[in-house]
């Protein structure tokens, strides 16, 4: 029998839950699935035979957080005063930005964002997006970015009433019309989104809860990223934030709580307890001058920790970085966390925060093929068994990654998109952003 795809002589970082590792390992592929993966080389043909020497091979890396639009922010020279605090920020920048944007802004910013993340190795992303004038049918012009790139999105509409309640309305039909239109064994899925506990009212919640439910999807939400969040929670309801989520039924197995900076014991013993899963996003964190969410504490008590970019930094090796160091120089203690729980965080965790980890975030058999590929050459200590994990957290970065392959799909080789024009997409997205920003000036 012969397989469709077989990376030989790599060294495999397999990311399954025992770390194995195997060097001068292959890995095989047949109808999108591994079918073998190993130490040597296996005698079986395929119809592609990629020689992986010098190379590491690893699991396609998993942005558990991120917001698509954020990359036309990109180098923006807004006429804004400068923010001085988190609600500052998104009065005048996230928000004003949001409200700018089109459907055309979606399809844009989902090819180049999509791109971004695919080429530095990310091969599913969760992404939120937020556009009151905006609404109907983004869902569905991210999706076709998404398809087009040949990465795996999760997407949802960020729900809020922040304008008004028919404004949450509306954004919770699209969620609801967009996840019932999908087909399965599609690269995108659907999720339901909560802005944030403090632009949202009770009956929103439970309503988006219920029918998240029913789907049986995932559901997202932004929580004490920022104090104004806490504070709003503790001055309307007297309630901490993930209290009142709790109160609501939203914390669960198939709940991603985004952020989760300012959040205390009881909080955290609250999302263990429930199964409910974390994105930690620290670069967006010491971006947004947020805070450090207590991510050690949470990996203490066995909360899942994925990580996300937030719509900022789309290289997944950066906040791999950042998730490492800002760790330590927040606690003083220069062992607070380990390039394998990083690691973790951004490969089998991920999948678990969306409740995937039994198809994607390792490489095993039986799972898809969802596969990066590093090239070593620029490596400059030996590149080994043991010194690897190191390696992916002090070395490299997403300029390395050489082949990405999703469902055994090749979409990224020698480090260029291979299912659709990389000059398009930056036409595109160039476009649509002059665009935006000239009306965001205005
Ligand atoms: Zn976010």
């Amino acid at each position: 029998m012969s397989e469709d795809l077989l990376i030989k002589n790599g060294l495999i970082v397999t990311g399954n839950e025992r770390g194995a590792i195997y060097g001068k390992g292959h890995v095989s592929v047949s109808n999108g699935m591994i079918t073998s993966i190993g130490p040597g080389g296996p005698s079986m043909k395929a119809d592609t035979v990629i020689d992986a020497s010098g190379c590491v091979v690893i699991p396609g890396l998993i942005t558990a957080h991120t917001h698509l639009y954020g990359i036309l922010l990109r180098g923006a020279s807004l006429n804004v005063d400068p923010p001085t605090d988190f609600a500052q920020v998104l009065q005048r920048v996230w928000w004003p930005l949001d409200e700018a944007l089109t459907v055309d802004d979606a399809y844009a910013s989902a090819l180049s964002a999509s791109a971004d993340m695919l080429l530095n190795g990310s091969t599913l992303y969760a992404d939120t997006y937020s556009g009151p004038n905006s609404i109907e049918g983004s869902l569905d012009a991210i999706a076709r970015g998404t398809r087009e790139v040949g990465i795996r999105g999760i997407v949802a509409f960020e729900m809020t009433e922040r304008h008004s309640q028919q404004e949450g309305e509306r954004g919770f039909q699209e969620g609801l019309r967009f996840i019932k239109s999908l087909k399965k064994n599609d690269l995108v899925s659907g999720m339901m989104s909560i802005h944030a506990s403090f632009t949202v009212g009770d009956e929103i919640v439970a309503k988006t809860v219920n029918e998240a439910k029913k789907l049986n999807v995932p559901i997202t939400v932004h929580t004490s990223e920022g104090l104004v969040d806490l504070y709003h929670n503790l001055e309307r309801s007297g309630e901490r934030t993930v209290e009142r989520l709790s109160r609501l039924g939203v914390l669960g197995p198939r709940t991603v709580l985004a952020h989760c900076v300012h959040v205390n014991d009881h909080e955290m013993d609250l999302i263990a307890e429930s199964k409910t899963s974390v994105a930690h996003n620290p670069m967006s964190n010491m971006l947004n001058a947020v805070g450090v969410s207590p991510v050690p504490s949470m990996l203490k008590r066995g909360i899942t920790v994925g990580l996300g970019n937030d719509g900022w930094i789309y290289d997944p090796f950066e906040n791999m970085r950042c998730a490492l160091t800002v760790h330590r120089l927040a606690s003083g203690n220069p062992s607070a966390i380990g390039p394998e729980q990083i690691f973790r965080m951004a490969t089998l965790d991920g999948a678990r925060c969306y409740g995937m980890d039994s198809r994607i975030g390792s490489l095993e058999e039986g799972k898809s093929a969802d596969i990066v590929i590093l090239d070593g050459s620029r490596v400059p200590t030996p590149l080994t068994k043991d010194s690897v994990i190191g390696h992916l957290l002090n070395t490299f970065g997403g300029s390395d990654v050489r082949d990405v392959f999703v469902g055994g799909i090749h979409s990224v080789e020698n480090s260029r998109l291979k299912l659709t024009s990389q000059s398009n997409v930056a036409k595109i997205s160039r476009e649509s952003a002059r665009s935006l920003w000239s009306r965001l000036n205005k």
